[in-house]
């Protein structure tokens, strides 16, 4: 904890951290050391992690690095957490992120944007931007963070670490703030496989708070990461054809392709024809969930409360309009005229319809196939400032990530190599829903 305490005091600059638990954390370690003392010390004793702002953890202030929930503490511990603290984890923090998870830069945090260490003028990647920071820049040995469609992923792309996002329902949502129920999923930001293996096996599993969380088995993991099959891999060939990705990415796959088919692997391209539409039924789908999820922060139940307000209608409108950023404004309204009468069928109806193609499509291929591969990112970490110059293109760079999100199957970033400027390439890897032991043994082979 000293070790880790020291450094972030180090690398304050990163912004990696809205705040940092330094005495509770060392009185957690003095537990824990008199607890392998005593030999009673479970599973993760002596791991030190830090959680994305998203994650609730009871008498903690919980703010999604938002200013609407200024001086909210929370009442209760997430699922997620309590499993982990009941395995002797010890918290160091919480981690900076884009507002309610709403970004891919970590600038739309109220709290400015966490630093890429590799070159501090670009950015982390987002929205779980500070929880990839820390790892990175060993200001904790693992992080908890939020992939609703691609939170965890490209910002480990963007940092050279191992981001993971469970099969949807793998991990209860109980006590993880909603930004799109229907996507959203704790995932892991690690060093090593063996890691989010770990951390998985041990977050997993049925929950009475969440019913929409699976009552399928937990398999153990982080027991069989090892394998010598030999595998069926497809990639999808537009991917690597689109103009927006960058060629030395695209050298990168081309490589990484070579090399499992040397390996005797099964590498083929496959045709997947909706990539188009991949971004847009995304960001209609998710910004009409988080429409309706923000409707509860009105300035009465949690956190932040204009002190202008003048009656009950005045205290909404005020509170809302100082209280959240300009990106959370966008994408509430975006998603509150997608689900108005006159306009429900054309896009919300319709964003859905195409969600049930592209879910059955990417199934269809993940049964001929074991695992599909892509870059996780079409650019490696760009500059700071990027989200006010071009909001559009931040969108469409979403394209690899959100896929695995629409139809909810589980999907890993490791890192594959660097670009001539020396930041890091990611390789993503998607699985059958539920096969998270062969994805982590799959990615040891890759990584
Ligand atoms: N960049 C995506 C978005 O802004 C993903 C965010 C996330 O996974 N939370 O919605």
């Amino acid at each position: 904890v000293n070790y880790y305490l020291q450094n972030i005091e180090r690398k304050k600059h990163l912004n990696a951290y809205l705040e940092v638990f330094a005495e509770e954390a060392l009185n957690q370690a003095d537990e824990v050391d008199q607890k392998i003392a005593a030999g009673t010390a479970g599973r993760l004793a002596g791991m030190v992690i830090g959680i994305k702002d998203v994650l609730a953890y009871k008498d903690h202030s919980l703010q999604s690095s938002s200013r609407i929930l200024e001086g909210f503490k929370s009442l209760y511990t997430a699922t997620a957490v309590q499993r982990l603290l009941d395995e002797d984890v010890i918290i160091i923090g919480r981690q900076n992120c884009d507002e309610f998870a709403m970004g891919a830069s970590n600038e739309t945090s109220a709290y400015g944007p966490a630093l890429n260490e590799i070159d501090n003028s670009r950015v982390p990647g987002g929205s779980s931007g500070g929880s990839a920071v820390a790892v990175q820049a060993d200001l904790c040995l693992a992080s908890i963070g939020s992939d609703t469609g691609g939170s965890v992923r490209q910002p480990a792309a963007f940092c050279d670490i191992i981001g993971f996002k469970p099969t949807y329902s793998r991990i209860s949502r109980y006590g993880l703030v909603a930004y799109a129920s229907s996507f959203d999923q704790i995932g892991t930001l690690t060093r090593s496989i063996e890691d989010a293996a770990l951390l998985l096996e041990i977050m997993a599993g049925a929950d009475e708070f969440d019913s929409t969380a699976s009552h399928r088995p937990v398999v153990p993991y982080s027991e069989q990461l090892q394998t010598d099959k030999k595998f069926r891999i497809g990639y999808i060939r537009d991917t690597l054809e689109s103009e927006g990705l960058d060629p030395e990415i695209r050298e990168t796959m081309l490589g990484v392709i070579d090399r499992l088919k040397a390996e005797d692997h099964t590498v083929e391209a496959v045709d997947f024809p909706y990539l188009d539409f991949i971004v847009p039924s995304y960001y209609i789908l998710t910004t009409a969930e988080a429409s309706s999820n923000l409707s509860r922060y009105d300035g009465v139940k949690y956190g932040y409360r204009s002190p202008d307000a003048t009656d009950l209608v005045s205290m909404y409108k005020k509170t809302r309009t100082q209280g959240f950023g300009h990106e959370v404004k966008k994408r509430i309204m975006l998603g509150t005229f997608v689900l108005s009468a006159d306009y429900y069928d054309a896009y919300y109806t319709k964003a859905q319809r195409v969600r049930r193609l592209i879910k059955e499509k990417t199934e269809e291929l993940l049964r001929n196939y074991d695992f599909l591969i892509m870059p996780t990112t079409p650019t490696t970490a760009f500059p700071l400032g990027g989200n006010d110059a071009e909001p559009l293109a931040i969108y469409l760079a979403d394209i690899f990530t959100v896929q695995a999100s629409l139809a909810g199957v589980p999907a890993i970033s490791v890192p594959v190599g660097y670009d001539a400027k020396g930041l890091p390439i990611g390789l993503q890897v998607l699985t059958r829903p539920f096969e998270e032991a062969q994805l982590f043994a799959f990615s040891k082979v890759v990584n």
